[in-house]
């Protein structure tokens, strides 16, 4: 918890204080420094510290966006507890518009928590951890998918630990896949250390989709709700929830044959067992192979350029039980699911949201998948 100052980056900001500064974290061969763009919004009142993570991967541009919003939007009389958002985390790898750190192609979320005698990588990640994470008590880490595929809207997170599951459900995606994340992950490193945190997947690199921004400046409020940073605000509910457990219900759809991919699902996500997800066609349409659905599910990731070689993934697949099936089918025949293939499943409106008490107010037991 927060009491009166925070002090992160080499900065203290009292309570009542926004604060926006520069954090050199590194530097560059050209011999300038590399700076983390910060802002600190210390509440008037007491409550928890959340860290805002974006760019940790270079080219994932709609977490920069939110946390620009967010930054802009909070002031300390709003917060009970402070926020603490890093704009860009990989600074290298932002201005070359790469996911990994440029020339040594090294991945910064599987650097952590680092250490000074390392690569660049390592002590990037070290400062980073020491000067912000490790000072605050939950977080959450924005990403995109990789570049040439789009994600669906959803969270990533360790949900055997109640305070990460708490800290989910509070974002409120109708997606959750569980898993305690690759070694070296920020979210992974912070949770072992008792700072609950989960990453948001969502959309393509390299783009600002406002839908999907939209949608989560929303469920950042609902995730201070939940934590009473913002205490009169409501904590949202997406309608329905999946959790998808860490063995055997997500898997990779692959091409057998090399071609050109089209995609035969859609306009929605949700696909029958059997039915055409694509077909893979050479240039002459004299081979033809058409790709099933493995069982009635979601198709939660997607490649985006359409050529394929043989077992190379073309969607992450979901599968879902029947009551959620259900579920999801009474919100498209009543027009509110609104996961389209095209537009990269971007949500134009949050407007299904409905309102449900805070987890900490009600009964933590039996809210689980089959709350809708
Ligand atoms: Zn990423």
């Amino acid at each position: 918890m927060t009491t009166q100052q925070v002090s992160v980056g080499g900065q203290t900001i009292d309570a009542g204080k926004k604060q926006t500064f520069r954090f050199a974290c590194s530097e560059t061969y050209h011999d300038d420094t590399l700076e983390i763009p910060v802002t600190v919004i210390n509440g008037e009142s007491e409550g928890p510290c959340v860290f805002l993570t974006a760019a940790v991967h270079g080219d994932e541009l709609n977490g920069v966006k939110i946390i620009q919003e967010v930054a802009d939007h909070y002031e300390p009389e709003d917060l009970h507890g402070a926020l603490v958002c890093l704009h860009v985390l990989n600074v290298p790898g932002f201005l070359a518009q790469q996911r990994y750190i440029p020339i040594y192609d090294e991945d910064l979320n599987r650097s952590f928590p680092g250490n000074t005698r390392g690569t660049m990588a390592k002590r990037l990640a070290n400062t980073i951890y020491e000067e912000f994470i490790s000072k605050c008590d939950l977080g959450l880490d924005f990403h995109t998918s990789t570049r040439n595929r789009t994600t669906m809207y959803h969270v990533r997170a360790d949900m055997r630990d109640p305070d990460v599951e708490r800290l989910a459900r509070a974002f409120g995606t109708s997606v959750i896949l569980d898993g305690e994340g690759s070694r070296g992950t920020l979210r992974s490193v912070a949770c072992r250390d008792g700072i609950p945190t989960v990453t948001v997947e969502m959309g393509r690199a390299h783009r600002f989709q406002t839908a999907h921004l939209d949608r989560a400046l929303h469920c950042v409020a609902s995730v201070l709700a939940e934590h009473e940073v913002l205490p009169d605000r409501p904590v949202s509910w997406p309608g329905w929830t999946r959790v998808v457990a860490r063995d055997g219900e997500k898997t990779w759809v692959r091409a057998e044959t090399g071609g050109l991919v089209e995609m035969e699902w859609g306009p929605h996500p949700l696909v029958e067992d059997g039915e055409p997800l694509f077909t893979i066609s050479d240039h002459f349409k004299n081979d033809v192979e058409v790709i099933r659905a493995p069982s009635t599910g979601l198709v939660v990731g997607v490649l985006e350029n359409a050529v394929a070689y043989p077992g190379h993934p073309l969607c992450h697949f979901v599968s879902v039980d029947e009551e959620t099936t259900d579920v999801i089918r009474n919100d498209i025949e009543r027009g509110v699911f609104d996961v389209y293939r095209e537009g990269g499943f971007q949500w134009p409106e949050p407007r299904w949201y409905t309102e449900h008490e805070r987890e900490s107010d009600s009964e933590r037991g039996g809210r689980n998948d089959e709350r809708k």
